[in-house]
């Protein structure tokens, strides 16, 4: 060979060998979806995904535990279907009986005095004596007299709860409280951050629907959130968003509704008539965290369409309103002025997005 041909030869050669070494290196920093779907968790679905670089795919093992981790110690903590929890000690405890809290919880009982608040009283965790009035109308199949709900709502509300960082106390042993509607959310949040202290720089966590992203989607881009028809089935995608860091939550009255003779009802009560709300099919909230977003979707399900006009700001919401009449007319969607510049693609026919005027 002459020396032309082999320094050409060696040049091929060192091309290739580059052309390798950049095709492992893309390999091995092409991001992966690490998903793991720990069952029965708060009662119901959870997906978690962690989203590596592919030659950091089996160490993600340990924030995966601890992940897990994380939200059985809230759950044990604050769910009132375990009789142990905190939440369930302090529902059972007599008057002015204290019952100590962790940290996590007292953060919790704080947020949501917070956003009783904040929402004008229609978020309220105090409801609990009417959600237990509803669950046995549902139960017996009889609806609650006008002075039983009275009654239990003189029973729902923020002034029968003392709260020190320790401890909560009673002032009638009736009070009780729900954290259904803020548990998710702040579990939700947590096990993010368990996530991103465990170095993982993307991913998601969904629990019952309820959604946070971080960092990028697998293809190194933004997420894309699908929004389901509340009319359709699970799989039915009504409007596509994209999302970089966000919260994703949502309140329908599909997923939990139950019967009292023929009629429907929500499982979100309105804390000032007492009584389940109507007319919001379903309301996603966009928020940067979860604990945020989960309690937004329960007060604006309570609030109606006049709630998306006094959302704070950075927070976004899609509201779904049935039509008036029949199931099958339809319904109406409403967006948060934020919200129409991040929906991807056409929108189904009949389908229009008005913002609040
Ligand atoms: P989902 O559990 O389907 O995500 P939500 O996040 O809206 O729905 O939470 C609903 C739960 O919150 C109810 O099951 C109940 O435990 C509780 N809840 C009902 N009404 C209210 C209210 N007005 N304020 C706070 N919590 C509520
Ligand atoms: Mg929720």
């Amino acid at each position: 060979m002459g020396r032309r041909s082999s320094r050409l030869a060696g040049l091929v050669l060192g091309g290739l060998l580059g052309l390798a070494a950049i095709g492992w290196w893309m390999n091995r920093n092409r991001l992966v979806a690490v998903v793991r779907e720990p069952p029965a968790v708060m009662g119901t679905t959870c997906t978690l995904i962690a989203i590596v670089p592919a030659h950091q795919a089996s160490a993600t093992d340990t924030a995966f535990t601890n992940a897990e981790r994380s939200l059985r110690l809230i759950e044990s903590r604050m769910s009132s279907w375990i009789d142990a929890s905190e939440i369930s000690r302090f529902n059972r405890a007599a008057a002015d009986c204290r019952i100590s809290l962790s940290e996590s919880t007292y953060h919790v009982f704080e947020k949501a005095k917070e956003a009783n608040d904040a929402t004008g009283g229609a978020f309220d965790v105090t409801c609990r004596p009417l959600i237990e009035l509803w669950r046995s109308a549902d139960e017996s199949d009889v609806m609650p007299t006008e002075s039983d709900i009275r009654s239990a709502r003189d029973r729902s509300n923020w002034s029968h709860i003392q709260l020190g960082e320790t401890a909560a106390a009673k002032s009638t042993k009736t009070a009780r409280v729900d954290l259904g509607g803020i548990a998710k959310g702040y579990a939700i949040d947590q096990v993010v951050e368990v996530f991103k202290a465990n170095g993982i720089e993307s991913g998601l966590v969904d629990i019952g629907g309820d959604q946070r992203f971080w960092g990028t989607s697998v293809e190194g881009r933004q997420h894309e959130v699908a929004i389901r028809n509340p009319l359709g089935d699970e799989e039915s995608a009504i409007f596509e968003f994209r999302v970089w860091d966000c919260a994703v939550c949502t309140s329908g009255d599909y997923a939990r509704s139950f019967e009292v003779g023929d009629q429907r009802f929500s499982h979100i009560i309105d804390p000032q008539t007492g009584r389940p709300v109507v007319g919001v099919a379903s309301v996603t909230v966009f928020a940067s965290d979860a604990l945020t977003a989960d309690i937004w979707a329960t007060a604006l399900s309570v609030k109606g369409t006049q709630g998306l006009k006094e959302l704070p700001k950075g927070i976004d919401a899609l509201m779904l309103v049935r039509r008036k009449g029949a199931a099958s007319a339809g319904f109406e969607a409403l967006a948060s002025s934020g919200l129409a510049d991040r929906i991807i693609g056409p929108l189904p026919d009949g389908v229009e997005v008005s913002k609040p005027d």
